[in-house]
């Protein structure tokens, strides 16, 4: 090494590159170099970090493909040429959801008796010209508001209405 010559060296492993330190782009090539070997330096330990999570993420997805193809099929569509920033942003206040409900996504069983309306009936017992003060069904209104379920093919057809909806504003 001359007295004009410099190392730019590795951190981790020890790799060095010797430039001209009278030779600005010599030097801004060296460091570029040193950069780069660092990106893939085996002896980096962010370097095996992003390989194990690579693999995680990997496998996990592979999981997901074969147990839950939908929701794989979902994935790939959410994060098809957008970076981890902007998915996070997009991600951020949204949830993933099947595109239709059923007994198997375990929505039927966890939804029932959640949701009534109140729908105006007749009474069964009076007439409508004289109902009886002291029934026991109206109370002498004759009209009165009952709550009655909302049925699960409403529920569902709901369901698959919002999901349309969300997929043709994207
Ligand atoms: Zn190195
Ligand atoms: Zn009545």
């Amino acid at each position: 090494m001359s007295d004009n010559s410099h190392a730019a060296m590795c951190v981790y492993c020890g790799k060095a590159v010797i430039y001209d330190t009278r030779q600005v782009t010599d030097m801004e090539a060296a460091h570029r170099q040193i950069v780069e070997h660092d990106q893939q330096c085996p002896k980096n330990p962010l370097v095996k970090q992003v390989d194990t999570m690579e693999a995680a993420v990997y496998a996990l997805f592979g999981y997901l493909s074969e147990q839950h193809p939908d929701a794989a099929a979902d994935v790939v569509r959410v994060f098809a040429g957008t970076t981890w920033e902007q998915v996070s942003k997009r991600l951020d206040g949204l949830a993933l959801v099947p595109r239709e409900i059923s007994a198997a996504t375990g929505h039927k069983a966890g939804m029932i008796g959640d949701f009534n309306e109140s729908v105006e009936v007749m009474c069964s017992e009076c007439e409508q010209d004289d109902p009886d003060p002291d029934c026991g069904e109206c109370g002498g209104e004759f009209f009165y508001q009952q709550d009655v379920p909302v049925s699960w093919t409403t529920i569902k057809a709901i369901h698959k209405r919002i999901v349309e909806i969300a997929e043709a504003s994207e």
